[in-house]
């Protein structure tokens, strides 16, 4: 799995912080001068309360591209549901799959019959999608790849989105693939806009 913070809103705290300001500053004033003026300290203490009361629409102004790839389909299906997002996903109906990658789960990984019996699926599954490419369309070959097939996929998501996806994508209910990409986006995130997402945690 690879996960590369693509693109994201510049000062995107301060600006957040600058959106909440603006709606219950008490006395009119110059926004561009309130926003250049803010400490970091106040950016925090502002952020905080904001995030604590639950008035997180002031954070859907920061944006966060992220690209994946080596991820399962598996994967994805559950990561589109969510859905305040922009998604670009590698099209099997326009990519040809030639020798196509695919996830194996440690369950399986760690299991060597299972594993052997695994591998020898995905390559039956490549010969005949192979086969199956020579006599139908592309878009109909593909209904014989498999969930586990990796794929490649653009997303982008606000703030208020990305902590509610970590929320319910965190969590140790949550599928083990889905857990890890979650997680490493955290990680990103809070590299550069840790205000943003300092109460949530992903455990291992
Ligand atoms: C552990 C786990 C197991 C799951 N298992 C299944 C399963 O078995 N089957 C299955 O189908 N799905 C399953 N899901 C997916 C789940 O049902 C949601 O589709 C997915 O998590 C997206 O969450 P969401 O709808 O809250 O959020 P998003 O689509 O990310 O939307 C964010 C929020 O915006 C609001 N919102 C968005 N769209 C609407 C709308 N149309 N109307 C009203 N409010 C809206 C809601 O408040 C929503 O919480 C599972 C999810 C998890 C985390």
């Amino acid at each position: 799995m690879r996960v590369v913070l693509l693109a994201y809103t510049p000062n995107a705290e301060r600006l957040c912080c600058a959106a909440a300001k603006l709606c219950h500053e008490k006395e009119e004033r110059d926004f561009m001068e309130m926003y250049e003026g803010l400490s970091d300290k106040h950016v925090r203490a502002v952020l905080r309360t904001v995030l604590k009361l639950g008035h997180e629409s002031v954070i859907e102004h920061a944006s966060f591209t992220f690209y994946i790839e080596g991820v399962s389909r598996a994967l994805t299906h559950q990561l589109v549901r969510h859905r305040i997002a922009s998604y670009s996903q590698q099209s099997q109906r326009h990519v040809t799959l030639k020798n196509f990658g695919y996830v194996v789960p440690d369950s399986i990984k760690e299991n060597e019959e299972l594993a052997k019996r695994y591998e020898d699926v995905m390559n039956y599954l490549a010969k005949e999608y192979d086969e199956f490419l020579k006599k139908v369309p592309k878009e109909d070959a593909r209904y014989v790849l498999p969930n586990a097939c990796t794929t490649k996929i653009v997303v982008t998501m606000n703030a208020r989105e990305l902590r509610h996806f970590f929320r319910l994508r965190c969590e140790k209910s949550a599928q083990w693939e889905i857990r890890k990409l979650a997680r490493e986006m955290l990680r990103l995130c809070k590299e550069v806009a840790p205000l943003l997402f300092e109460d949530i945690e992903c455990e291992d």
